[in-house]
Order: structure tokens, then C-alpha cells, then sequence
């Protein structure tokens, strides 16, 4: 007889799974560290495969297929579908926004040309808030001359070539974990480093431009924002 539905229906359902039903083997095939979603920090994993067995009295009898991969998270033990991956750790996370707005600030400097003092100033306060503690001015100004020498070959301004691809290689893979806010928080940073020694000037608005792009913000936007950022709140 079939359980139905209700109470007993549920209590002779769980009688009969432990009688039979699907038993899971897991196997490690894998193993790193990830964002786990479950109990919400950087955690160690393993990756499983599956090895899906119909099961008499909890004796696996027929094989039923493979299953999964999952991932299973080492604090928590949850087990959560592979995409879980795709979301970067906070400490990767932390990283990448270091190293986009140090991207930005060189980039923001290097199209301004020669690097006032109040741009190298605003440009290293950025990059300290944004995660590297001993950031400094020369060496900001120093990185803008090594990029200039480098670079300056290039027909255009300093930042039409090899800065356009370091910006979208710092930007590109960040861009799909920030909300709006985070995106538009990089691009006026940029910004008020453009503006702490005047008006923007063209090659100026091409590296922010090119910022914008990256981090998906659309043309419309990228306009307003940069006239947002030039008035003071
Ligand atoms: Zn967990």
C-alpha cells in the first residue's frame, strides 16, 4: 500500500524510506576555497561527485547513475551546486577592488599628463582607502612616469592603448559583482582624481570613459556621473 497524504501518510513515507529508496556515495574530487553562501565567510571546500544507488534496508543494491558534482563547504557542510564557485572569496573580492582603483588612479593620472600634487594626493588617499596601507604619492608618480615612458609611443595620449586594456583587465572581471552603487563609487573616484588639479581634460574624459565602459556603466550615465563629481557635495 502506498502512503497517502496527512500524518500517518508522512510517518509510514519516512518508515518506507528507511526500508528503501536512493543512498548518495560522495567521492572528493576536487578542493579550494570559496565564499560559502551557507554560514557566510570564506570557507575551505570539496568538490563531490555522486554516485546515486537504490538502496534495500540502507544497502546500496542498483547503481542509479552519477550526480552532482557539489560543492560541500568544510565549516558548515552544506552542499551547494558548482556556480557557488563563480562568486569570488572576500579576500579575492577585497583584491580585485584594490587593484581596479590602483588601475584607475594610474590610468586617471597618466592621461592627465604631468601629476600635480593635488592629483597625486587625491589618487594615493583613494588607493589607501581601497585597501593598499602604504600607498604613497611617489609612488604613484613614479609608476605615471614608468607607464608614460612605456607607453608614451603610442600615438594618442599615454592611455590609448595600454592602459585601455589594463583598465578592462582590472575592470572587466569585477564588474559583474558590484551593484550599481560600487560600480559608480570606482568610476568617481577616477573622477575627483581628474578634477583635484581642474576641469577634465579630453584625454582625461577618455580614461574615464574607458572606466565607465568597463565597469558596464552606460555612456548616459558615465556623463552624468562626471558632472556629478564636479560638483562639490
Ligand atoms: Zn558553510
Amino acid at each position: 500500500m502506498l502512503p497517502g497524504r496527512g500524518p500517518n501518510g508522512r510517518a509510514a513515507a519516512a518508515r518506507l524510506s528507511r526500508l528503501m529508496g536512493t543512498r548518495t556515495t560522495w567521492t572528493p574530487v576536487g578542493d579550494g576555497e570559496f565564499f560559502c553562501p551557507g554560514c557566510g565567510g570564506d570557507r575551505n571546500y570539496q568538490r563531490l561527485s555522486g554516485q546515486r544507488r537504490f538502496a534495500l534496508l540502507g544497502v546500496p543494491v542498483l547503481p542509479r547513475g552519477a550526480t552532482g558534482p557539489v560543492v560541500e563547504c568544510a565549516a558548515c557542510r552544506h552542499h551547494f551546486g558548482t556556480d557557488v564557485l563563480d562568486h569570488p572569496t572576500t579576500t579575492r573580492f577585497s583584491a580585485m577592488l584594490r587593484d581596479a582603483v590602483h588601475t584607475v588612479a594610474l590610468a586617471v593620472l597618466a592621461a592627465g599628463g604631468t601629476c600635480s600634487r593635488a592629483s597625486l594626493e587625491t589618487a594615493a588617499a583613494a588607493v589607501r582607502a581601497a585597501g593598499f596601507d602604504d600607498c604613497t604619492e611617489e609612488q604613484l608618480a613614479a609608476l605615471v612616469e614608468a607607464l608614460e615612458a612605456d607607453t608614451g609611443r603610442f600615438t594618442g595620449g599615454p592611455c590609448a592603448a595600454g592602459l585601455a586594456i589594463e583598465l578592462h583587465e582590472a575592470l572587466d572581471p569585477l564588474a559583474p559583482h558590484l551593484a550599481a552603487p560600487g560600480r559608480e563609487s570606482i568610476l568617481l573616484q577616477g573622477a575627483r582624481i581628474a578634477l583635484a588639479d581642474g576641469p577634465y581634460t579630453p584625454a582625461e574624459r577618455d580614461a574615464l570613459a574607458t572606466v565607465g565602459a568597463a565597469l558596464t556603466i552606460c555612456s548616459d550615465d558615465v556623463t552624468r556621473l562626471l558632472a556629478a563629481a564636479r560638483t562639490p557635495s
